[in-house]
């Protein structure tokens, strides 16, 4: 392998204190997290040691203004305990892209990947067996510069840590479609993954949850009509014989599931569309009972379908006892994750010692 990584092996590992069956998502944590620096213009001090707090100077560049950029990536592993990466340098591109936008330098995409291998090849034992679990692989830049002013920090870290996870809902999800407040903007930070993000959606999402919604599907902040994503999810809509999915405008984030279903659903011959789709195309899709079913697609829940929509005084029930493409789109990502489905698009790249 290209790089060096120092290793320090942790004294306690807590392995054997965790129930696979019984996973809160995003509670457990492995014995040990990647960690290096980017200072003088290029990425240093790179090691693997035990998940530990980060002491922080109260300066630090990222706490005041933002410079956070992160991915989600799961891994699995097959019948023989092989662990499994799943488009790895689709998620190196994407932490790039991310970079750029926030001014943040970039990660070379073969440092991304041997530390991503490296990490969850070391960390194996963590991963569970369970049909829809996995290892959820965090990695992570943020500014630490220990300066008040604004301006792009000069260095940075850059963390993988992992975790072992259930499925991420349980029940089909309920949405609330709503007006007010937006999430992001053409020629804002909508299409990269950085967490302010996700700090301007909290409280529409507490609301949606008062009212008894899981999630916040969002609309475009110029017409409020245009469906853009929800949550931490891609949606897709099927309306008739057509799966439609909102193309990406630059609002919205490029989920690699979203590429990965419309890839699958092309395959099987599928009319699949990316474009612009309105609130007011799928309440008269439900109102004409053309509304067949409606998912949600990221890397956590992989796919989440959708019981409910409410948008204004319409309240969208969706039948769940139907013979759904999401089932099938589902069962197979986590075949070919497991290895029990032929892996035809070159998905799975096994992590090695
Ligand atoms: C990560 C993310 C997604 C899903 O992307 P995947 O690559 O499929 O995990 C969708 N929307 C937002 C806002 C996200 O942060």
């Amino acid at each position: 392998m290209k790089y060096q990584f120092k290793v320090t092996q942790t004294e306690n590992s807590s392995l054997s204190k965790v129930d696979f069956n019984n996973l809160p998502f995003g509670k457990t944590f492995s014995d040990h997290m990647f960690v290096a620096d980017y200072i003088d213009g290029h990425w240093t001090n790179m090691e693997i040691r035990p998940v530990a707090p980060i002491p922080t100077h109260p300066g630090n560049m990222a706490w005041h203004y933002g410079q956070e950029i992160f991915e989600g990536m799961k891994a699995t592993r097959d019948a023989e305990g092989t662990p499994l990466l799943y488009r790895p340098e689709k998620h190196a591109k994407r932490i790039n892209y991310s970079a750029r936008r926030m001014a943040m330098p970039e990660i070379p995409e073969d440092l991304f990947i041997q530390a991503v291998n490296t990490i969850v090849y070391m960390e194996k034992a963590w991963i569970p067996p369970q049909p829809g679990s996995a290892l959820y692989i965090r990695p992570f830049m943020y500014a630490t510069d220990e300066t008040i002013g604004v301006k792009a920090s000069d260095t940075y870290r850059f963390i993988i840590f992992v975790m072992p996870v259930g499925p991420y809902y349980s029940q089909p999800v309920k949405l609330l479609a709503q007006d007010i407040y937006v999430r992001a903007v053409v020629g804002g930070v909508g299409d990269a993954k950085t967490a302010g993000n996700y700090a301007a959606s909290l409280l529409p999402a507490t609301m949606a949850r008062k009212e008894g919604y899981d999630q916040v599907m969002w609309l475009d902040a110029i017409h409020k009509k245009y469906i853009q994503e929800i949550g931490t999810m891609n949606i897709f809509f099927v309306i008739g014989d057509e799966v439609v999915t909102p193309n990406l405008d630059g609002a919205i984030l490029d989920g690699i599931t979203r590429d990965s279903v419309i890839t699958m659903l092309k395959d099987w011959g599928v009319r699949v569309s990316e474009r612009p789709i309105t609130i007011d195309e799928v309440v008269e899709a439900f109102k004409a009972g053309i509304l067949v079913e409606a998912f949600g697609t990221g890397t956590a829940a992989v796919i989440a379908p959708v019981a409910k929509i409410k948008y204004k005084d319409t309240v969208m029930e969706l039948d769940q006892n139907i013979d759904k493409i999401s089932t099938k789109v589902y069962n197979t990502v986590n075949g070919i994750r497991n290895r029990t489905i032929e892996d035809k698009f070159g998905w799975i790249i096994p992590a090695r010692p």
